[in-house]
């Protein structure tokens, strides 16, 4: 059981209660406000300066977390009593070894470490855990997936298993495709020395996060959201999204058993796959899902609020104010924007805005989200994309 940091101290006095809030993205930076507003004290660190959570933190750190070293010696000079992970590349041993000493690491250092490498998530789920996932083989090398192309049959789809948000992530449509895809994979991968998950494509209806909060009181599951992806990034989401009383219910009982068997407390994003009735597991995340930035607009509690308010060991409950959807703003090119035509986009009732805040883009970044609830899903959804779509974005 994880402990409550109480009572919650001053912020920037002896006696405060300090969070270190590593990743520093959209998701650090709704959690870094929700717990400012607890007043806790916020340390945030990414790899670059201005990183948005560093623009609503206390104090911030511009280092690699990757780097063992590095990492620790923030983490010493900072001494925070909850270290909270809002990505997936840390240098995770270092998490394992803080909390041996004492510092609550969300949830648990060992989730964070097990969540990061598909194929130790995904032996967990579908050989200990016997949940039902797509079939899958893993690999490490050109020849290898050939084979498991052949075995799989086409099409399947070929990730890094150190990898996120798409990297490296391919479809193999014919086993001519596999040579291609190995060497993508190779260029995505986080970790030297590649080794890639290939798994059978799964044909599926639609696609979910079911946001799961472990807290205090027990596990509470939030309606399910749907999601739209496009290079292994979402774009659009929505909650909630329509499902049969069966699914829904083998959705939550596979996400109270994989998020029992990672533990400790906080909002874990569990991702399947419907096809009917069937659901299959996908992936999940130990912390709030990108997905599930719908929730700043459909809930009155946005999944940051609620990770905040379950890290700290306080009561967790949840208000729906209807269907709702967002829709990432995805800048491409090279610049720092500015926003044109946000007045527009949000002069509709109901509908809003968030703009992240990162000072450049490189290639293609999600720089902001526009957020509706309507009568429906579908008119939620149209409304974001309406809002989307009245603004220009200029890079200079
Ligand atoms: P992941 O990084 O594993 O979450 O994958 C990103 C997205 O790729 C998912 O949300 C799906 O839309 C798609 N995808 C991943 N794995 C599969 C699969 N086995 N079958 C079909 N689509 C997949």
């Amino acid at each position: 059981m994880p402990t409550r940091p109480d009572p919650l101290g001053t912020p920037l006095t002896p006696g405060a209660t300090r969070a270190l809030v590593l990743g520093a993205g959209e998701i650090g930076k709704e959690v870094a406000i929700e717990l400012q507003r607890l007043g806790v004290e916020v340390i945030a660190c990414d790899r670059y300066a201005n990183a948005p959570a560093m623009q609503v933190a206390h104090r911030c750190h511009v280092v690699d977390m990757l780097d063992a070293v590095a990492l620790r010696a923030v983490i010493d000079a900072e001494r925070p009593q909850v270290v909270i992970p809002e990505i997936e590349a840390i240098a995770t041993e270092v998490l394992i070894d803080v909390e041996a000493g004492g510092v609550t690491v969300v949830p648990t250092a060992h989730a964070t470490r097990l969540t990061m490498d598909r194929e130790a998530l995904r032996r967990l789920a579908a050989e200990e855990l016997g949940l039902p996932t797509s079939p899958y083989r893993f690999v490490d090398s050109l020849a290898a997936l050939r084979s498991a192309v052949g075995e799989l049959g086409t099409p399947c789809v070929v990730k890094p298993v150190m990898s996120s948000s798409g990297k490296g992530q391919s479809v193999v449509t014919t086993p001519a495709d596999a040579d291609a895809a190995w060497g993508y994979a190779m260029e995505g991968s986080r970790a030297a020395g590649v080794r890639a998950i290939v798994e059978g494509f799964v044909d599926f209806d639609y696609e979910i996060t079911q946001l799961t909060v472990r807290h205090v009181g027990g596990t509470l599951f939030l309606d399910p959201i749907g999601h739209l992806q496009e290079d292994g990034d979402y774009r659009e989401s929505w909650q909630p999204q329509a499902m049969s009383h069966e699914a829904l219910a083998e959705s939550r009982r596979i996400a109270g058993v994989v998020t029992a068997a990672l533990g400790g407390w906080g909002v874990f994003g569990v991702e399947f796959f419907v096809r009917g009735d069937e659901v299959l597991f996908s992936e999940v995340s130990p912390r709030p899902h990108d997905t599930g930035l719908v929730t700043l607009v459909s809930q009155d509690l946005s999944e940051c609020a609620l990770h905040a308010r379950a890290i700290l060991g306080l009561p967790v409950h949840v208000r729906m104010l209807g269907p709702s959807a967002s829709s990432a703003i995805v800048v491409k090119g090279t610049g720092v924007p500015t926003f044109h035509g946000v007045a527009d986009a949000i002069a509709l009732p109901d509908t809003d805005i968030r703009l992240f805040g990162k000072p450049r883009v490189e290639g293609r970044r999600r720089m902001g989200v526009t957020l509706a609830r309507g009568v429906t899903v579908d008119a939620a959804r149209s409304r974001a994309r309406e809002a989307g779509a009245a603004l220009t974005v200029h890079l200079t």
